[in-house]
C-alpha cells in the first residue's frame, strides 16, 4: 500500500468502493494517479459521500468502462497542430504546457495525458509553438492546459509566457489551473507577478462546490483580481458532488461575490472510469433551467458538452422560442407565460 493510501486511512475509514479501487489499482500504471494535496485532504469530510472527498479519492467504479466511452473523448487528435498544440477553433489554440497537476480530480477528463508522465513542455516544443503561432495569425488566444500549468517551476512559466508573448505580441493568454482550489498557497507574489506581467491573461479556475471557497482559495483568487488578472470559472457537473440547483446557487453566488464570473458549467465528457460522476443531460438541462430562475445573469455559467469525436463545444440552452404566428415571435417567459415580440420589429414589411 502506498503512502497516500496509508495518510487517507489515517484520516477516516475507506469506504469498500474506495478500498476496493486501491486493491485492484495496485501495480497498473494506465490509470490516472492518485495525488491530494495536503489542504485538499483538510477540507474532506467524514463521509464517503462527501461532496469534496469524491473528488479526489478513487473508488472502484473508475475501473468500470462503458463502452460508449474514450480515451480520447473530445476527438483532439484530429485538431493536433504541433506535438503540444491543439488547434480547433480558428482564433484560439490550446497548448498543454505538462502533464502534472497539484491533485488529480477523479473526474478529470484529460485522464489520457494528465499525470502520465509526458512531463513539463521542452524548449523545442515552446519554439514549435512560437513557429506555429507566428505563422498563424488569426490565432488571438492561446489557452495554456494540461495538466495543470501553475505547477511548472515559477522560471519556466515566466520563459515560456516570454517567448510565447515575443511571438505573438497581442495574443491573450487564458491559463486553465486548478491550483487556486486543490493549494491555494502556491499562488505565491511570485506566481501573482509572473501571470500579471504577461497580459492580458485571464485565469480559469475550477470551482465544483461552494466548500472550495475557503479564506485560502478566497485569498488566492483575491490576489489575481487585485493584481489585474480576470478570473472566470468552470464547473464541472458532477454527480453527488454539485447536481443540485441549491449547491450550483451557492457556489455561483459565493464565485461573484469573490469576482470570479462563472463561466461555463460542463456536462461530464465521455471519458474511460467517470460514469458515475455524470449526470444525464436531461437532468442537467432541468438543473440549469431553476437555477436560471434563481441567479442573476451574471452569476449564471453557460451549460455546455464537448460534443465526442470532436465535434466541439456547444451551448446546451433549452429555447424560449416556441415559434412564429401572425408576424409575431411567441416566447415562453420564464415565468411561464406566452409572450410575443414582432418579426418586423423595425415596422417594414
Ligand atoms: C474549450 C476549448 C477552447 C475554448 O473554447 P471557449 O468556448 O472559447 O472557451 C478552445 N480550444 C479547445 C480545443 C477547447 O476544448
Ligand atoms: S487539475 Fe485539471 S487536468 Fe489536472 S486532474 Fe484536475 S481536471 Fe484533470
Amino acid at each position: 500500500m502506498d503512502r497516500l493510501h496509508d495518510r487517507l486511512a489515517a484520516r477516516f475509514t475507506l469506504s469498500d468502493d474506495e478500498a476496493a479501487y486501491f486493491h485492484q489499482a495496485g501495480g497498473r500504471d494506465d490509470l490516472l494517479p492518485v495525488r491530494i494535496t495536503d489542504y485538499y485532504l483538510t477540507l474532506m469530510g467524514d463521509s464517503p459521500e462527501d461532496p469534496i472527498r469524491r473528488q479526489a479519492v478513487p473508488r472502484v467504479q473508475e475501473l468500470e468502462r462503458r463502452e460508449y466511452e474514450l480515451s480520447d473523448p473530445l476527438g483532439e487528435h484530429r485538431f493536433k497542430a504541433t506535438d503540444r498544440m491543439i488547434h480547433r477553433y480558428r482564433d484560439r489554440v490550446v497548448l498543454l504546457v505538462t502533464d502534472s497537476c497539484a491533485m488529480y480530480c477523479r473526474h478529470c477528463f484529460r485522464r489520457s495525458f494528465s499525470g502520465r508522465r509526458f512531463g513539463p513542455v521542452s524548449d523545442p516544443d515552446v519554439e514549435a509553438a512560437c513557429a506555429y503561432l507566428a505563422a498563424h495569425p488569426e490565432v488571438t488566444e492561446v489557452i495554456l492546459s494540461g495538466g495543470d500549468p501553475l505547477t511548472l517551476p515559477i522560471g519556466r512559466l515566466h520563459s515560456l509566457l516570454t517567448s510565447l508573448r515575443s511571438a505573438r505580441p497581442e495574443v491573450v493568454f487564458r491559463v486553465g489551473t486548478r491550483i487556486p482550489v486543490v493549494e491555494p498557497a502556491a499562488v505565491s507574489d511570485a506566481l501573482v507577478d509572473v501571470l500579471a506581467t504577461a497580459a492580458p491573461l485571464w485565469v480559469v479556475a475550477q470551482f465544483n462546490h461552494p466548500r472550495e471557497l475557503t479564506p485560502a482559495s478566497t485569498a488566492a483568487v483575491s490576489a489575481l483580481v487585485a493584481a489585474g488578472i480576470p478570473v472566470v470559472n468552470h464547473t464541472v457537473l458532477l454527480r453527488g458532488v454539485n447536481d443540485s440547483v441549491e449547491t450550483l446557487e451557492a457556489l455561483c453566488h459565493a464565485l461573484v461575490r469573490r469576482r470570479v464570473k462563472p463561466y461555463y458549467l460542463f456536462q461530464g465528457d465521455l471519458a474511460r472510469g467517470t460514469a458515475h460522476f455524470r449526470v444525464p443531460l436531461r437532468r442537467g438541462l432541468d438543473l440549469v433551467r431553476s437555477l436560471r430562475r434563481r441567479i442573476s445573469g451574471l452569476a449564471m455559467p453557460t451549460y455546455a458538452v464537448d460534443l465526442p469525436g470532436g465535434g466541439g463545444k456547444i451551448p446546451l440552452t433549452e429555447s424560449y422560442l416556441l415559434g412564429e404566428r401572425d408576424g409575431f415571435y411567441r416566447f415562453a417567459g420564464p415565468d411561464g407565460d406566452t409572450y410575443t415580440y414582432p418579426v418586423e420589429a423595425d415596422g417594414e414589411p
